[in-house]
């Protein structure tokens, strides 16, 4: 199954919803950076919550960012996603191995630790829309229905998932979020609280066959639900050598002198993709 996303609505039930399956491009990350299982996990979780988040985005030109900020042995997280279906991201210490937790599971929680989780939407207005949230548990999902909750005072369900095979590459990522609009009834919260208790994890569903629309007609299949055109989704960074040398032009004269004092050839590493973009001396000349 390609990667992509999908957006939902239930507009007599007052719901919204999205629903991605995001296991190449987890993978992408994995390999780009070099990830071990539990930080790929992490990032995963990140990247396909953060897809989805980027669907809530008008133009496709708007950026969302999302850093969590641990104090776990993973230290920072950051990806950013864009409405055309594009994310990046990255991990401050991405080879972060600990023992399963007690759920046997990998232990996102303790590799992320406590902090915050700080979003900021960029719409191409003067200011960017930013909100901040405690992390909760550090898994990812918990921290950003809590986030919706807190700074968007939107009740939602969050569920996201990543799971490994034989714990070297991405077998299967994807989740869901589901979003309660203002003039919802009691009813439809009830029900809706007793499918979000019984079913499986995103991952076991997905592992079944399940596809993005599977998981949202298993949740919200009992109301009058409209779902929206596939959209395929990527790891996508768009650096490249070209905007490196534009950002060292921007550079004073002076400091470009420094740099060249050394007669080393210069490194610019690119965070997002593990990309270094390496300039001669006679070129910074
Ligand atoms: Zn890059």
């Amino acid at each position: 199954m390609e990667d992509y996303v999908i957006s939902a609505n239930a507009p007599e039930a007052g719901i919204r919803a999205f629903a991605i399956t995001s296991r190449a491009l987890v993978e992408e990350a994995r390999a780009r950076h070099n990830l071990s299982p539990v930080c790929t996990a992490a990032l995963g979780r990140l990247l396909s919550g953060a897809l989805m988040m980027g669907q809530m985005l008008k133009n496709d030109t708007d950026l969302l960012t999302i850093r969590i900020e641990g104090d776990g042995p993973a230290k920072n997280l950051t990806v950013t996603a864009r409405a055309d279906g594009t994310a990046k991201g990255y991990v401050s210490v991405p080879d972060v191995v600990l023992p399963a937790n007690a759920l046997g599971k990998l232990d996102v929680g303790g590799a992320v630790g406590r902090g915050f989780l700080r979003v900021v939407k960029d719409l191409g207005l003067k200011e960017p829309y930013s909100g901040e949230v405690e992390l909760q548990t550090g898994e990812i999902a918990e921290d950003l229905t809590y986030y919706f909750a807190v700074s968007e005072q939107t009740p939602s369900s969050v569920g996201l998932g990543v799971l490994m095979k034989k714990d070297v590459t991405v077998d299967q990522a994807g989740g869901f979020i589901l979003q309660l609009m203002p003039d919802v009834k009691e009813e439809t919260i009830a029900s809706l609280e007793k499918v979000l208790t019984s079913i499986p994890s995103v991952t076991t569903m997905l592992k079944e066959g399940l596809s993005p629309e599977d998981i949202l007609k298993k949740l919200l299949g009992s109301f009058d639900l409209s779902i929206g055109e596939r959209r395929p989704v990527s790891f996508r960074c768009d650096c490249s050598r070209e905007k490196v040398k534009r950002a060292l032009f921007s550079l004073k004269k002076e400091e470009l002198q420094n740099l060249r004092a050394e007669e080393e050839p210069l490194t610019v590493h690119c965070h997002f993709c593990n990309t270094d973009y390496v300039f001669s001396p006679s070129e910074l000349l």
